[in-house]
């Protein structure tokens, strides 16, 4: 079991306009002790709430584009930390646009805000490292849509070899365990091998990885960037049936959700973003599961994790 967390809780999934229960894109990932939101839709508040996850410990907000659905909840979010008493700096990555509209928000509410907002502006027209922490390094993923826009690939970072606790010798210093951990030897003053490395640890555990897709035509040319992903989730808009209507609309189908997932080959493929005209979803479920075997639909309140 690892137990530093990589889980990811959705918190809507709906495209254009709230239906049968379901709000705007809205995702929250946890790994280790940093919190990412990503897309931040109109209920997004209301959803940290239900699923009881708190706003004053994200870290950084990823928005992929300025359609509604996907970003009318930040101003109010933003607004709440500040009420909340917030010092504690906030990234915020998006296109260009969004700072002016922040901008002209706060303005004409005579806010300043109480803690420092960092706005990066986003590249959106090929893939580039935006954010990195302690535990992982994000990366855009060129989408193509009616306005600029752009995915998210979450990675974490290099991971340690793990010590075999059974097998460490007692006295080890604090010096000697960071060696082990950068994969030496420990050795004496005289340079003999007292404990080769790999008597005391075991190879580091797989990196995890999270990839989010949202909105795009389909573009299979990606599938090099999301190669061998714990898990992609890919908008999936529409059945098969309308895909000229995808493609004239800048979207994807479950599909071609799948072919992406199945050409990259992922391990876990989530479909979101559904159409109003969709109110059971089990058809897009099954359309994608004929291509792709692993397949799950991104509703809200579900948490995904990378198998182990
Ligand atoms: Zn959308
Ligand atoms: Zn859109």
């Amino acid at each position: 079991l690892i137990d530093l967390p990589f889980e990811l809780t959705i918190l809507g999934s709906s495209s254009a306009i709230p239906a049968y229960g379901r709000h705007h894109s809205t995702q929250h990932l946890r790994v280790g002790n940093k919190n990412y939101l990503i897309d931040c839709g109109e209920a997004a508040q209301n959803q940290l709430q239900r699923f009881k996850l708190k706003p004053q410990r994200i870290d950084a907000i990823f928005i992929s584009h300025l359609h509604g659905d996907h970003y009318l909840g930040l101003v109010g979010l933003l607004s709440s930390m500040h009420l909340l008493g917030r010092k504690r700096k906030l990234d915020l990555f998006g296109p260009l646009g969004l700072g002016n509209v922040i901008t002209l928000h706060l303005k004409y509410s005579d806010t300043v805000l109480r803690y420092p907002l960092d706005f990066h502006p986003l590249d959106v027209e090929t893939q580039v490292q935006i954010y990195e922490d302690k535990y992982v390094t994000v990366k855009t993923i060129p989408l193509k849509h009616r306005v600029p826009c752009t995915g998210f690939l979450f990675r974490e970072k290099q991971i340690e070899p793990r010590l075999r606790k059974q097998r460490l010798p007692a006295n080890l210093s604090i010096e000697q365990i960071r060696k082990l951990k950068k994969g030496e030897d420990l050795v004496n003053p005289q340079g003999d091998i007292l404990y080769k490395n790999r008597e005391l640890t075991m190879p580091p555990r797989k990196s995890r990885s999270y990839a989010y897709c949202s909105d795009t035509v389909y573009l299979p040319e990606n599938a090099r960037l999301l190669k061998s992903v714990d898990i992609l989730y890919h908008e999936a808009t529409f059945m098969t049936e309308k895909e000229l209507r995808a493609s004239h609309t800048l979207h994807a189908t479950a599909g071609q959700a799948a072919e992406l997932a199945k050409k990259a080959k992922v391990n876990k493929l989530l479909l979101g973003h559904f159409s109003a005209r969709y109110k059971d979803l089990s058809p897009l479920l099954r359309e994608a599961s004929g291509i792709f075997k692993n397949v799950y639909l991104a509703e809200e309140g579900q948490v995904f994790m990378p198998d182990e």
